[in-house]
């Protein structure tokens, strides 16, 4: 049996109770050392066996897998974040799959969310924006052309941008150009939620600049939207005019 567990984003106590249960549990646990805390592995019972999958092919990830169910051992896979973004895991189940080997899921706390915890932010503001655009740069890995950066800056939504400090400039460009206006808030978040995290707040304009200026090269969110800045709506639901199922407001109205 093989788990895929999401690590969180970083702080080794944001990994969630199932997922750690299942790391305790593990005979073996291939981490991607790239990006998860070392700390998490201090959750494997003695005697564990722990690959890092950042020096490894997926064919040499594979043969751990096989090696350890061949020995009726169990397996955990521990991915940054939540594997569902950028986790390269469907590559993986689908190879599983061919093999006869049984596997779940186990959700984390994906980088975004620790990053807004560390912002303190809200990415659905009324009035402002109710749409968060998870997104990345091209780069070595392509993006198909009809999800361009500057296609989705035209929304002006609470965008979130994977795998993409090292391309700044190119960032900027398109999202100017894409119809963001100069002065949105923008913020970069290294390393959210670890001990040595650091946050760095900008506009679109000036993301060159503060990136160039904190040294990030990599493991850093860019986040972009007026959900940053200081005007929104309070919300419905809690307002004292707002019925709902559980609420009686003076509007009386049947809404949830
Ligand atoms: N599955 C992961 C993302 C893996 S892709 C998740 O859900 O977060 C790797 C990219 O995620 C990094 O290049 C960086 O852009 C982002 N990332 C991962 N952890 C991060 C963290 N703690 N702080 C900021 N960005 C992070």
């Amino acid at each position: 049996m093989v788990h895929f567990v999401g690590a969180g984003s970083g702080a080794a106590d944001l990994i969630t109770v199932r997922g750690a249960r299942l790391l305790e549990e593990a005979d073996v646990v291939i981490y991607a050392g790239s990006l998860v805390n070392p700390a998490l592995l201090e959750y494997t019972k003695p005697g564990c066996e722990i690959h890092n999958s950042a020096q490894m092919t997926l064919e040499q990830v594979l043969d751990v897998v096989k090696a350890a169910e061949a020995a009726g051992k169990t397996t955990v896979r521990l991915h940054t974040g939540d594997s569902s973004i950028y986790g390269a895991v469907r590559e993986q189940f689908d190879q599983l799959e061919a093999l006869g080997v049984e596997y779940d899921v186990c959700p984390g706390v994906s980088s975004f969310c620790g990053a807004a915890a560390s912002l303190r932010a809200e990415y659905t503001l009324p009035d402002v924006s109710q749409s968060v655009i998870i997104t990345r740069a091209a780069g070595r890995t392509p993006v198909p052309d009809r999800e361009s950066l500057r296609s989705f800056a035209a929304h002006q939504a609470t965008m979130v941008l994977f795998l993409s400090a090292g391309l700044a400039d190119k960032v900027r460009e398109d999202l100017l150009a894409g119809g963001y206006p100069p002065e949105t808030p923008a913020a970069v978040v290294y390393k959210a939620t670890w001990p040595d995290e650091m946050i760095l707040r900008c506009t679109v304009d000036t993301l060159p600049e503060t990136i160039g200026a904190g040294n990030i090269k990599k493991t850093a969110l860019i986040i972009v939207g007026d959900c940053m800045g200081d005007k929104y709506l309070r919300s419905r639901l809690y307002s004292p005019d707002f019925s709902t199922e559980f609420r009686k407001g003076t509007d009386d109205a049947e809404e949830t």
